[in-house]
């Protein structure tokens, strides 16, 4: 199938400063080789606990920040190697929407200024044609055009978060990255963002790499999902057999904490013990060994590799959980 976004060993690692003279002591390894392709026009839910890289990885894919090693081929060009130009072109194509609409909106700024801003730096076009534009970008994400002459904090957190999501796409983009775009707000605005997003998908042919640290968030609106911890990958599915049949126990874990809807299937709750260990410091073999229920002696010593179980699933494991076979 048509990839449009395929990320190759990617490896990001921060040094660690320390002291007057700022020796670097170590490194956290905040993306620590992940693999991942990302298809036209699906939308690629990627899961985590805060601070596992789900955001660094999203920046490194918009180059927002550089790779420490590995490749990020977007329609099949090494983006870290395009020049000035192209990255000009590219930075059209590739946008981001942040968690805190109202932080990432300069609040002295009118709202029409806010939206038109990206077409008055990468479009040569009059004031009377960014506004129109600005008009249709309003009214493509539900809110009264009418109202573009005012400041940010005269919307409320959904409005804003729409404001956020008609500047991503006033270029036209291709790819967009949503950064816990929903996760600060209220559960029945959370939806209609959501459903706004999916909308756009649709008409306008993008593809979203979606960002939640919790797999309620992204079922709705994910057709795979992929599973960080400490850096890495740990299973990748499709949405539903993903949330019908986790594989991996953290994966496991993140589902049995989401209440049940309906009475139907009991999950078992699998506690986690403890907290997420320093990504400056990941435990040896299997990062999820100090937290999993089911580790054994060999899980703190080899370190289980992402593999392909069954078409479209991956998972690292030692001891995938028993899944019955019609669901893979
Ligand atoms: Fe748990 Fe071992 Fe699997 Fe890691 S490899 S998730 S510790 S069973
Ligand atoms: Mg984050």
């Amino acid at each position: 199938e048509d990839i449009l976004v395929d990320v190759r060993g990617l490896k990001k690692y921060f040094p660690i400063h320390k002291g007057l003279l700022s020796r670097v002591v170590g490194q956290v390894k905040a993306v620590d080789d992940v693999s991942l392709a990302i298809r036209k026009g699906e939308t690629f839910g990627l899961v985590g606990e805060s601070g596992c890289g789900k955001s660094t990885f999203g920046r490194v894919l918009l180059r927002l920040q550089g790779a420490t090693e590995g490749q990020v081929l977007y329609q099949g060009r090494d983006i870290q190697q395009l020049g000035k130009k192209d990255m000009r072109g590219l930075r059209e194509e590739m946008q981001i929407i942040f968690q805190d609409p109202f932080g990432s909106l300069n609040p002295r700024f009118l709202v029409k200024d806010i939206i038109g801003e990206p077409l008055r730096v990468h479009r040569n076009m009059t004031a009377k044609q960014i506004d129109d534009r600005v008009v249709e970008l309003m009214e493509l994400v539900g809110l009264d055009a009418s109202r573009r002459n005012r400041y940010p904090h005269e919307f409320s957190g959904g409005q804003r978060q729409r404001i956020g999501i008609a500047r991503a796409i006033a270029l036209n983009p291709k790819f967009i990255v949503a950064d816990e775009a929903v996760s600060a707000l209220d559960v029945s605005v959370q939806s209609q963002v959501i459903n706004l997003l999916m909308q756009l998908q649709r008409e306008l042919g993008l593809t979203f790499l979606f960002i939640a640290h919790g797999l309620n968030v992204v079922r709705h609106i994910s057709d795979r999902v992929g599973v960080m911890y400490l850096g890495k990958l740990v299973e990748v599915g499709e949405t539903e057999t993903l949330f019908a049949a986790p594989l991996h126990p953290y994966t496991a874990a993140l589902l049995s904490a989401i209440p049940k809807p309906s009475p139907g299937r009991v999950r078992e709750r699998i506690v986690l013990q403890g907290d997420v260990p320093s990504p400056a410091n990941p435990p040896t073999g299997c990062r999820f060994h100090t937290r999993c229920p089911f580790a054994a002696e060999k899980c703190s010593q080899v370190e289980p590799i992402l593999t392909e179980v069954a078409p479209g699933r991956q998972v690292a494991c030692h001891f995938p959980l028993k899944v019955e076979s019609e669901l893979l």
